[in-house]
């Protein structure tokens, strides 16, 4: 949704596929690129009926252009992705499907979760890890405000502030006291923010584990 979210998983696909075929390889994909501030209106003002019929849209354009599968580059955005699929033949590879695959193949059962206030709030995200046998621990309201107004006022414009990641450090460190053995950045632009480097508890990048399982499938 952000293009400076979409800008990262260009890259980590294109990296990805030529880590894996060699030489000048680069990714075979399709782009479907929207207008942020749009969509993020909608989001504010509770109109999902848009989005979800301006994303299947977009969907239904990377299936006509040849696409064998579909990734939608935001966590949020997964609240319509049944109603996007519902719109298109070829498969949605779904953002905390692949991302539960990788914190149950590293045998965590308790996770912290950082997101938009839809992504914790809500049922369609965390839901889907409870389902598959993982516990998710939410920060506070408070921080959880905190979390959401960085992603929208900054990392969504390429702002990266070293006080704002001390926010989210302290918030991954609160997480951790609660009983979290990992940390999902569930949202794409949080990395641009935030890396492994920072800490010691294992993070679970949404964008780098979907990008990555994107370049993956692409090449079976
Ligand atoms: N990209 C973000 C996410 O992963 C948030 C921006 C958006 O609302 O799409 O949730």
């Amino acid at each position: 949704m952000s293009w400076e979210s979409t800008g990262e998983y260009y890259r980590i696909i294109n990296t990805t596929i030529r880590n894996q075929l060699g030489g000048l390889h680069s990714a075979k994909c399709v782009l479907y690129s929207v207008d942020f501030h749009e969509v993020e209106k909608c989001q504010s003002n509770g109109d999902w009926d848009t989005i979800a019929h301006t994303l299947s849209q977009a969907a239904m354009c990377l299936e006509k252009a040849g696409a064998d599968f579909v990734a939608i580059c935001s966590n949020t955005i997964h609240k319509v992705a049944d109603e996007i699929q519902n719109h298109i033949s070829v498969p949605i590879v779904h953002i905390a499907d692949v991302t539960a695959e990788q914190i149950i193949s590293s045998s965590f059962s308790r996770v912290g979760i950082l997101g938009t206030r839809f992504t914790l709030e809500e049922d369609f995200y965390i839901n889907r890890l409870i389902s598959k046998g993982i516990q998710v621990v939410i920060p506070e309201r408070e921080d959880r405000e905190k979390i959401d107004r960085i992603i929208f006022d900054e990392l969504c414009l390429g702002i990266i502030r070293p006080e704002s990641k001390e926010t989210y450090l302290e918030v991954i460190n609160k997480l951790t006291t609660k009983g979290a053995q990992a940390v999902i950045l569930g949202c794409t632009e949080i990395g641009l923010l935030v890396n492994q480097g920072d800490v010691k508890v294992p993070l679970f990048d949404t964008c780098y584990i979907h990008a990555y399982q994107a370049a993956m499938l692409a090449l079976v």
